[in-house]
């Protein structure tokens, strides 16, 4: 029996990190096409896409969006683009403003949680209207698991057909004050999505900071798939900031060879998680 290949995911950006964080961090959109491409040659197939403004603070801006969908589209042919819809670049509906876009994928919470200094808010008049955008403009979404609750939450969206095919969930650990890395709700996450969603369904998990590491062995270890990139840790260890994105990405690749398990081509990414063959 073939393993399954492995989905390398790169959350590039993300909302937090700083230039003085990590000189590394993409911010403006050309350094965020340049870093996805160095992380697309290394193995990632999923780019988990924020945008800044001129002042390198989060923004839903569905201009900027839109040219680093497009530059990503050109300069990483058949690269899955996904659009965050997160919480800290917007309020409201303006979160979702970038969705008539169309990518191939943008992120969905499904329910809200604490963050380190405030709460993730996401009631459930916008957690419908998001996936109803979602749908209408046939985007996948990746439902953002902080909790249990937000597993089952997706299966129920999934049974009331706001959510089309299958939910592909991606567990998220080690925010501070929202569920840590915990081997044993892991396991417990992992035996929930075989259950509800069928034994061969794709999953994905991210560890935050030093937890990154640790998730990608988790997940790649467990059959699941892996999410790196300066979005959730900008270190390579305690003393070594990570020099790229692609840096992070290479240790992931590694974490499959130790596992054998091919890291997934774009096009086995793509039939994994029922998209379309290439980007339209
Ligand atoms: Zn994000």
């Amino acid at each position: 029996m073939t393993a399954t290949p492995c989905i390398i995911c790169v959350a590039i950006t993300g909302s937090l990190p700083t230039k003085d964080n990590n000189p590394a961090v993409p911010i403006s959109i050309e350094e965020q096409v340049e870093s996805t491409h160095e992380a697309f040659e290394a193995g990632a197939t999923i780019a988990h896409c924020h945008v800044r403004d001129d002042e390198g603070r989060p923004t839903s801006d569905p201009e900027r969006f839109g040219r680093l969908k497009e530059g990503i589209e050109t300069h990483c042919p058949g690269m899955i683009v996904q659009l965050s819809t997160g919480g800290r670049s917007g309020a409201g509906r303006e979160r979702g403003g970038m969705l008539p876009l169309a990518p191939d994928m943008a992120s969905l919470s499904v329910g809200s949680n604490n963050f380190p200094t405030r709460v993730y808010e996401n009631p459930p008049d916008l957690v419908d209207w998001l996936a109803g955008e979602m749908a209408k403009y046939d985007i996948k979404p990746e439902i953002e698991a902080f909790d249990l609750s937000h597993i089952l939450k997706a299966h129920q969206m999934w049974q009331a057909g706001q959510i089309k095919d299958r939910p592909y969930v991606q567990f998220v650990m080690g925010v501070k004050n929202a569920m840590p890395a915990d081997r044993e709700v892991f396991d417990y996450y992992v035996h929930t999505v075989k259950r509800l969603f069928g034994a061969d369904a794709p999953w994905c998990a991210a560890g935050i900071g030093p937890n990154q590491i640790v998730l990608n062995d988790w997940a790649i270890g467990a059959g699941g798939h892996a999410r790196t990139g300066l979005e959730d840790n900008v270190r390579l260890d305690r003393d070594r900031l990570a020099p790229s994105n692609a840096a992070l990405v290479k240790r992931a690749v590694a974490l499959c060879e130790k596992y054998q398990r091919p890291v997934a081509t774009w096009r086995q990414a793509r039939q994994i998680l029922g998209l379309r063959p290439v980007a339209a």
